[in-house]
């Protein structure tokens, strides 16, 4: 299966893909957990991407386009993905379109988690993650059992650098900007499915299987 996860900063693509991994067994690849892991090791590419990273911008396509098409050839990507926070704008969605028709196999679908502008803020300031688990909190509306601790792992919840009140708001304008028209592009090639994002989340995961259990295979 290959699929897009499409949705403003907070909207919980991060979650949903965490439970659409284990269902499907592919892997999410997550543009940003690939240049946060970049900054983290202090490479050439991460320095690169860090200051766009912090200052809420996308980083540049050349660099984003080129750890996608590692990351596509690797051996666990064969049978299928889960797209998280890539494309990011028309020219990404485009540049995959072709990596795709080249080796056969068109992306699916475009899953979209409507989230109201509004909500956004609160859910990316309140945000905690835990590094080694990979769980993701809440402190307003999903937190841990005890304040800072990872409920799986026991390790100590952080906050991601650009969740802060100002980088998030620059986010949110990038988004609009540059990411929210790749809405209107899926829905133009027929792919685009539509997912109410502001309920429990695993009601939307059950929209989410309602949709892709159909497309395995
Ligand atoms: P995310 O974890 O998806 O919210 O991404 C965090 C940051 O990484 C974004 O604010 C961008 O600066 C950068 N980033 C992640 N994915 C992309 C992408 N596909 N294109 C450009 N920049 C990206």
């Amino acid at each position: 299966m290959r699929i897009v996860l499409l949705g403003a900063p907070g909207s919980g693509k991060g979650t949903q893909s965490k439970f659409l991994v284990e269902r499907y067994n592919i892997p999410q690849i997550s543009t940003g957990d690939l240049l946060r892991a970049q900054v983290t090791q202090g490479t050439p590419l991460g320095l690169e991407a860090k200051q766009a990273m912090d200052n809420g911008q996308l980083v540049s396509d050349a660099i984003v386009l080129g750890m996608i098409r590692d990351r596509l050839g690797e051996a666990d990507a064969q049978n299928g993905f889960i797209l998280d926070g890539f494309p990011r704008n028309i020219p990404q969605a485009e540049a995959l379109d072709v990596m795709l028709a080249e080796i056969g196999k068109p992306l699916q679908a475009a899953m979209l988690l409507d989230v109201p502008f509004d909500d956004l803020m609160r859910r990316l300031t309140g945000r905690r993650t835990a590094v080694q688990s990979g769980m993701i909190y809440n402190i307003y509306t999903n937190p841990p059992k005890q304040e800072g601790i990872c409920d799986v792992s026991g390790e100590a919840l952080v906050q991601r650098a650009d969740d802060n009140e100002d980088t998030v708001a620059k986010r949110l304008h990038t988004f609009e900007t540059q990411t929210a028209p790749l809405i209107e592009f899926y829905d133009q090639a027929g792919k685009l499915h539509r997912i109410n994002g502001q309920r429990g989340m695993d009601v939307i995961f059950n929209d989410f299987c309602a949709i892709l259990d159909p497309l395995k295979a």
